[in-house]
């Protein structure tokens, strides 16, 4: 089950967190992995001999996702070249810039939005051509339960990770037709360094409204982009999986 050998994966913001356990259990079911990182070239470089130690191809790959259709392109294209092919791109790279709505200034607006929506757009724009020829691949957008149920103080990222709903569930319209999937992950509270930021009172709020009530590992997200990028998961397009500890229960 969920066997990835001879499959190739491009993984942004894979140095640490929730991108760092995707590209370790892709390559643990057998893929060959491309690691993006922005600055953490060491981290990157951890990550990429962790999968070369295990038998797989690994490399890494500094751009910045959020930098526009140039940026992306070339990740893209040192990926390929890297690799030779990339079946599987999963849209990691995220940030917060949290602040009240009446108090959230242009930088962090923009900033949210570059990153965590523009960026896999264009990745996503990028990767379609090399996709669309090989007539198969697998598009994973990590989005966020902030994304379907809003969250005081994220203005800019819930709109962001809404955004990416929607644009994964066009991209799985449009690419449908040449057996590429696109699907959208939705982790609630994980322990990262991106939630170890919070503030205590925010994390306990959050969690009080977790049925599971507590928070939820890398690895528990980590399994569900395997799920995605595997062949068993060829007929799921188009939808959004809450890895999320029941914060969120969609129809
Ligand atoms: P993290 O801060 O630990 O890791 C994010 C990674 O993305 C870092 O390696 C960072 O360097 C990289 N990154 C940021 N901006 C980038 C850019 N412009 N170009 C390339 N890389 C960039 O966060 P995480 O918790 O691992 O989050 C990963 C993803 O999951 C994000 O999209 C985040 O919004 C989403 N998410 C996380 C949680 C959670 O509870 N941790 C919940 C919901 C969604």
């Amino acid at each position: 089950m969920f066997d990835l050998t001879g499959k190739t994966a491009l993984v942004t913001g894979g140095s640490r967190g929730l991108g760092r356990a995707i590209a370790l259990a892709l390559a643990s079911q057998g893929a060959d992995v491309a690691v993006n990182f922005r600055g953490n070239a060491d981290a990157a470089d951890a990550v990429v001999a962790e999968i070369t130690a295990a038998g797989r191809r690994s490399i890494d790959i500094q751009g910045d996702t959020s930098a526009g259709r140039d940026a992306c392109d070339a990740i893209v294209k040192a990926a390929l070249e890297g690799l030779g092919s990339i079946d599987i791109l999963v849209n990691n790279a995220g940030i917060t810039r949290d602040n009240l709505l009446m108090r959230m200034d242009a930088d962090e607006w923009d900033s949210v939005i570059g990153t965590n929506l523009s960026g896999p757009f264009w990745m996503t724009r990028a990767i379609a051509r090399p996709m669309l020829k090989a007539r198969r691949g697998r598009i994973i957008n990590m989005s966020s339960a902030a994304g379907r149920m809003g969250n005081a103080g994220q203005a800019n990222y819930a709109a962001a990770k809404a955004g990416l709903i929607g644009l994964t569930k066009t991209t799985a319209r449009e690419l449908a037709s040449r057996g590429i999937t696109c699907n959208a992950i939705a982790p609630g509270l994980i322990e990262t360094d991106l939630t170890a930021d919070l503030p205590p009172a925010a994390t306990e709020a959050l969690l009080a409204m977790t049925p599971l009530g507590y928070l939820g590992s890398a690895d528990d997200v980590a399994a569900a982009a395997v799920y995605f990028a595997s062949d068993e998961a060829r007929y799921v397009t188009g939808q959004v999986l809450g890895v999320d500890g029941g914060i969120v229960m969609g129809s």
